[in-house]
C-alpha cells in the first residue's frame, strides 16, 4: 500500500535524516534545519480537523515540507550559501503554503496533486530546484572569476593591462552569438526555430472531473509553466550549440581578419545589433 507521500519523487532524500525513523518530531517547524515549534503544529486536513499533527499527516501529505529552492542565508548553516529547500511546514490545503512559498506561485504543487491525486504528466519541483540551483551556481562562479580577474589587473603593468584588455575584447566579441543577442538574452524568438515549432503550449486541463474550478485553473497553470520551463530549457541548448559554432568559426577564421583594425571590428559589432 503506498503512502501519498511516496508519489512525489525524490520528496524523502530532500527532507534528509531528519524525517526518518522513530526520531522524527512531530513539532518539527522546519526539516531541513531540525527547527522544533514550543507549541503542536495542528492538522486542517479534513480527516484530523485540527487536531496535533503526526508522522501520519505527513505520510498522507495533510501537511508537507516546503519544496522551494532557495539559498541559505544561515551564516552558521553548514550550507551557507548553497541552494536548498526551503523545509518550512505547512498545511497542505492552506492556499498561502509555508508562508512564503503560495501555490500562487507555482510552489509545491506536486504535493498538492499527490495529495489530491491528480494526474501529473511528471514532477515538477527537481527541475525547478535544479534550474534555480544552477543559476546560482554559474552567478557564484562567475563572482569568484571577476575577483580572480580584479586580482590579476592590479598586478599588472599598464601596458600587460593594455594587451590584456584587447583580448578579452576580442572574446567577449566571440561570445556574442550570431542571432544578434547577449549570451543569456531571452530575445531569442524561439517559435522562429524549426526544432522549436512541433512544440505546442497545452490547451486544456485534462479530465479530471472531481477537480475543483480554482484548483482546475491552478492545474492549467502549472502545465503552463512545464511547458516554459521545457521551453526555456531547448531554446538554451539552442543558444549553447550556436555559441560553441560561433566559437569554432572564430577560432578558424584567418588571423589576419582580426587584425584588419578597429574599423572593421566595429563594423562587425554595429551591424550584430542593427545600428549602423
Ligand atoms: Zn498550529
Ligand atoms: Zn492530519
Ligand atoms: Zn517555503
Amino acid at each position: 500500500m503506498g503512502k501519498k507521500l511516496d508519489n512525489v519523487e525524490g520528496i524523502l532524500g530532500a527532507y534528509g535524516p531528519n524525517f526518518q525513523g522513530n526520531s522524527f518530531n512531530a513539532q518539527t517547524a522546519n526539516i531541513r534545519t531540525g527547527e522544533i515549534m514550543q507549541k503542536v503544529h495542528h492538522c486542517n486536513d479534513n480527516d484530523c480537523n485540527g487536531k496535533a499533527a503526526t508522522k501520519a499527516c505527513y505520510l498522507k501529505l495533510h501537511r508537507a515540507f516546503c519544496l522551494a529552492p532557495i539559498v541559505d542565508d544561515g551564516k552558521d548553516s553548514p550550507t551557507f550559501n548553497q541552494v536548498v529547500i526551503c523545509g518550512r511546514s505547512f498545511n497542505v490545503k492552506s492556499p498561502g503554503g509555508c508562508g512564503q512559498h503560495a501555490y500562487g506561485e507555482d510552489h509545491n504543487f506536486d504535493i498538492r496533486a499527490a495529495k489530491n491525486a491528480w494526474p501529473m504528466p511528471k514532477v515538477t519541483w527537481q527541475q525547478r530546484f535544479n534550474d534555480f540551483k544552477a543559476e546560482h551556481d554559474s552567478m557564484m562562479a562567475l563572482r569568484v572569476e571577476k575577483q580572480e580577474l580584479a586580482d590579476r589587473k592590479a598586478t599588472m603593468t599598464a601596458n600587460q593591462r593594455n594587451k590584456y584588455e584587447q583580448t578579452d575584447k576580442m572574446e567577449q566579441e566571440n561570445k556574442r552569438g550570431p542571432i544578434g543577442c547577449f549570451q543569456g538574452s531571452t530575445s531569442v524568438k524561439w517559435q522562429d526555430r524549426k526544432d522549436l515549432s512541433t512544440m505546442t503550449a497545452p490547451k486544456e486541463a485534462p479530465d479530471a472531473p472531481m477537480m475543483k474550478r480554482k484548483d482546475a485553473k491552478a492545474y492549467k497553470k502549472q502545465q503552463r509553466t512545464i511547458f516554459r520551463m521545457d521551453q526555456a530549457r531547448a531554446e538554451a541548448e539552442m543558444r549553447r550549440d550556436q555559441e560553441e559554432k560561433a566559437k569554432e568559426a572564430a577560432e578558424l577564421a584567418p588571423r589576419k581578419e582580426a587584425k584588419k583594425g578597429k574599423t572593421a571590428g566595429g563594423n562587425r559589432f554595429l551591424s550584430r545589433f542593427g545600428k549602423r
